[in-house]
């Protein structure tokens, strides 16, 4: 037989890690519900073009990443597996007509995401991103508010230490000067230029700015710096920004150098990182301003703004600070565990424990086929506060209840079975403050 593994790059979430994610899953739902941003779930794959249009050729994401799905011989399509949100969000904006709803539109998602990189801890082929989305609104007071909502979901979260990295990208009125300074700094220092850097200098200049190459990194602390281009009206947004940020105390650390790896985005850029672990150059989630996109994927032009905040890195930086325990629930016990005096009877406690799941009770069937004594020890392991035993009473239409707490044990009617229960677990829930 061959040995089956998950494809490389992607991660099996047993329980323990899975329950973690449902509770940042739960932390950000929380949020975006009270802060007014609305689910939107959109396919995993999209038409190949919606992210090559909306993400820009001259990409990382959609040059070597992108995961392409080969077209089938009866299909024309060329898919690819989503490697962000945002594309497909303003694809379905568009589709959808969103621009005629009460605007902004706020919208979230969170879910996997699939690129072809070079696996590494906190780098996978698959991974988690929380997005958020507000489409129709040019800021800049809904920038500061998008900024702080991430901020906020880390501190929920028990991430200690997250600071913001802020910069603006200008828009198309400032960029393009910038841009040929940048050019005319590089060309002069063409012969130091690395040679993959080099073949990018005149098709997406503004990538060579976040290579992690260290020749590029010495380069680039010389570089010319967009926020010394801009132009009045992206000056203005930024300062502005800013001052919301300053006035709900959200910290942050201006950093020219920050310009995204996606093509789409304007003006404001940021990236969530976490300050002693600077080291390893991972971004716990990032975002920007992207206001030329809904235009690029073929609607009428529209303002937009979100982030995408990694959940895999969350996870792991909460396990580097010895936080990860506090992220997510345990498994609960359940109230009850069904056992029989007969082993092979499975059909009586089968039937018994789904009445009581019926009647909303976490009830548990013990469905091996063991002695009573094992099916007592395994309901007491398992942590259950009452076992229903059913043994000859049963013949009259009555079980043993036993609290496995207190150890005592009583006679109850089927019939009066679910709400005896039922009152039992709820006073003990309340008698334990649950
Ligand atoms: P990006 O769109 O590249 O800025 O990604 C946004 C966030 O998604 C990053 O800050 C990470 O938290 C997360 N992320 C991106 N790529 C990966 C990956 N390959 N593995 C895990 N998380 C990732």
């Amino acid at each position: 037989m061959p040995t089956f593994r998950a494809p490389r790059g992607t991660r099996d979430l047993l329980p323990a890690d899975a329950a973690r994610f449902q509770g940042l899953i739960a932390i950000a739902r929380d949020l975006t519900d009270r802060y007014g941003y609305r689910p939107i779930e959109t396919p995993v794959f999209e038409q190949a073009a919606v992210f090559e249009r909306g993400i820009g050729e001259v990409t990382d994401v959609v040059e070597k990443e992108l995961f392409r799905i080969a077209p089938r011989t009866d299909e024309a399509e060329a898919w690819a597996l989503r490697p962000e949100p945002t594309a497909g969000i303003v694809r379905a904006w568009v589709q959808h007509g969103m621009q005629t709803w009460p605007q902004p539109v706020r919208l979230t998602t969170i879910g996997p995401m699939f690129r072809y990189d070079r696996p590494q801890a906190g780098r996978y082929r698959q991974f988690w991103q929380f997005d958020v989305e507000a489409l129709g609104d040019p800021g800049p007071a809904i920038d500061a508010e998008i900024i702080e909502l991430g901020h906020r979901f880390y501190g929920r979260a028990g991430v200690a230490g997250v600071e913001v990295h802020l910069n603006s990208i200008g828009d198309a009125a400032c960029r393009p000067s910038y841009l040929a300074a940048l050019v005319d700094f590089y060309r002069e220092r063409a012969g130091a230029v690395p040679g993959p850097a080099r073949a990018r200098l005149e098709r997406n200049p503004l990538r060579l700015l976040d290579s992690k190459d260290p020749t590029m990194v010495a380069i680039n602390a010389g570089a010319p710096r967009i926020v010394d281009h801009l132009c009045a009206a992206c000056a203005a947004h930024f300062a502005a920004v800013r001052a919301h940020l300053d006035a709900v105390h959200v910290p942050y650390r201006l950093e020219p150098g920050l310009v995204r790896g996606l093509d789409y985005y304007s003006r404001t850029a940021f990236e969530y990182y976490v300050t002693a672990r600077e080291g390893q150059q991972q971004a716990l989630g990032g975002g920007g301003r992207y206001d030329g996109l809904v235009e690029l994927l073929g609607g009428r032009p529209a303002p937009g703004i979100g982030f995408g905040l990694g959940l895999d890195r969350v996870a792991l930086v909460l396990e580097e600070q010895g936080m990860a325990d506090d992220a997510g629930p345990g498994v609960p016990a359940p109230d009850v565990v069904v056992v029989s005096a007969d082993p092979a009877d499975t059909i009586a406690r089968f039937v018994v424990a789904t009445r009581l799941r019926g009647a909303g009770l976490a009830a548990q069937p013990d469905l091996g086929q063991r002695k009573l004594g094992r099916q007592l020890e395994a309901a007491a392991r398992d942590g259950a506060h009452f076992a229903v035993i059913l043994g000859d009473e049963l013949a009259g239409g009555h079980v043993q209840v036993r609290d496995l707490k207190a150890g005592s044990q009583r006679l109850v009617a089927v019939d009066d079975l679910a709400r005896e229960l039922g009152r039992a677990v709820a006073s003990h829930r309340h008698g334990t403050g649950e």
